[in-house]
């Protein structure tokens, strides 16, 4: 591997200083970070050997980020024919609140969650590897470098292919359900075999083990606090300490939670993951807003991590952290609050769009502009969630640290006389501006393109799986199907 120097751009590095270096530059030695500053900082540091074989790579007019990591996503790209996607109607005047909106109808949320657990096997190992390629690309095109699965529509071993053949980190989970809180019952009903689902995950971490790309990691994770027994919450306690991984789930996520919660298990839901000796510094409550006072002081207490989707709320109609205020309160108890995309079979907001919405929300949520700032928003997209999956050597651009980096060009109207470039992204960028990716060292994608393999090849092979598990598991009329591929193959259709 050559050393690269990447030089001249403004530089955020999301270091716990919150530097910014305008006229900054990046030395890339292999996989790893040798040097950051000013331009000319680091060319003064540039070794005798290292000069030998240096590729330079000319940032001026451009914003120099760490690659974003995304702690809380799904892969969920099977489902975009039934479920809230290609099928709905071009026109939006006759919609109506779905499940998760106005408070969220639990009991269902629930059901549905536990059918989908049932459904997964079914994908063909092809069919799995396909979508799975093309879903994460739609993340590394974003200027993810690190995804954090909590569940996922797919098989563990695809995303592992995904990973590795696109140059992408991931953290692997499974979709562990062995329960449901089925409508107008009033105790949860058992659907699985604790110890089978466990040993889903515990599969899933040996194989992790045996990763020698150093993109794979493992956390256990439960799809819902609602999906869950006390005897698999038990487990994945059990399988945290003996394996040493951070745990993740997604908990106080919609209004109705902590009563269905309190119905269907007798207890709220952090207090009952207290119970079972699962909080701790490394777990990562993903939603959170709708914690009760007894919930918050545990997990302030437990110094936990609170990962949350600012970007998606709103279009999915879910309550929202407006009501409770409860980002704010954990960010100002000393939390690290992240965020994250969360996942649906349509591409969510990415990171770029989630760093815009939390820097609109709290400020005008406290009428204060330094809430959050922009660099406070990079962080919550870079460096926490860093933390939050508990991998460390990544999330911000420092000695030592690997080298994964997203550039942002910067030199266009949007950033006329501005010395804030970052500002100026939050307020008029999005995830399409990201033009240059790089993980581990490696460019990934350049000019907004895939290095080294044919995006519009991934999405061909895509449809194809899309559409044989859509007509084969999911009922979906081929006619309809062929329909709707055929309209977005055709030229103009992209
Ligand atoms: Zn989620």
């Amino acid at each position: 591997m050559t050393t690269l120097l990447i030089r001249g751009g403004s530089l955020y590095p999301a270091d716990p200083a919150h530097r910014v270096i305008p006229g900054g530059a990046v030395l890339v030695d292999g996989d790893r970070i040798a040097a950051v500053g000013t331009t000319a900082e680091v060319e003064a540091a540039i070794r005798p050997e290292q000069r030998a074989e240096l590729a330079v790579l000319d940032a001026r007019g451009a914003m120099i980020l760490p690659g974003f990591v995304n702690p809380h996503w799904h892969e969920m790209f099977a489902m975009r024919f039934p479920f809230k996607g290609a099928l709905r109607t071009p026109g939006d005047r006759d919609d109506r609140p779905a499940f998760m909106a106005a408070g969220g109808d639990i009991p269902a949320i629930s059901s549905a969650f536990d059918d989908f657990a049932g459904m997964i096997a079914d994908l063909t190992p092809d069919e799995a590897r396909a979508i799975a390629r093309y879903s994460m690309w739609t993340q590394l095109r974003s200027g993810v470098t690190t995804l954090g699965d909590v569940g996922s529509f797919n098989h563990p071993a695809a995303l592992a292919d995904a990973a590795r053949f696109l140059g992408l980190r991931c953290s692997l989970s499974t979709w562990a359900s062995d329960a449901r809180c089925a409508p107008g019952e009033s105790r949860f009903r058992r659907t699985r075999d604790a110890d089978t689902v466990l040993a889903g995950v515990e599969e899933v971490i040996r194989d992790v083990a045996g990763d020698t790309t150093g993109l794979l990691r493992a956390r256990p994770t439960a799809v819902y606090s609602v999906n869950m027994t006390d005897e698999l919450g038990t487990g994945f306690a059990d399988l945290i300490r003996r394996y040493d991984l951070p745990f993740a789930t997604h908990v106080g996520a919609l209004r109705n939670e902590v009563e269905v919660s309190r119905t269907y298990f007798g207890a709220t839901p952090v207090r009952r993951f207290a119970d079972l000796g699962l909080l701790s510094p490394r777990f990562m409550a993903v939603h959170c807003a709708f914690a009760d006072d007894d919930e918050r002081k545990l997990l302030v207490d437990a110094n936990a991590h609170v990962s949350y989707s600012p970007a998606k709320y709103g279009p999915a109609g879910e309550a929202t952290v407006t009501e409770t205020r409860a980002m704010p309160y954990f960010r100002r108890a000393g939390l690290d609050v992240s965020l994250s995309t969360d996942g649906a079979p349509l591409p969510v907001g990415g990171m770029a769009e989630n760093m815009r919405a939390v820097w609109q929300q709290l400020n005008e949520m406290s009428a204060d502009p330094t809430e959050v700032r922009p660099t406070d928003a990079l962080a919550m997209a870079t460096r926490l969630p860093a933390r939050g999956l508990d991998w460390a050597g990544i999330g911000s651009l420092e000695p030592g640290h690997q080298a994964d980096i997203v550039l942002i060009r910067t030199d266009d109207w949007r950033y006329l006389l501005n010395p804030r470039p970052l500002e100026s992204f939050l307020a008029l960028g999005g995830s399409r501006d990201v033009d240059t990716v790089l993980v581990a060292g490696r460019v990934r994608v350049r000019g907004g393109r895939p290095v080294g393999f044919d995006d519009d090849e991934l999405r061909a092979r895509y449809l194809d799986a899309l559409a044989s598990f859509s007509v084969r598991r999911l009922g979906v009329d081929p006619e309809v199907v062929a329909g709707h591929i055929h309209t977005a193959t055709s030229p103009g259709g992209d």
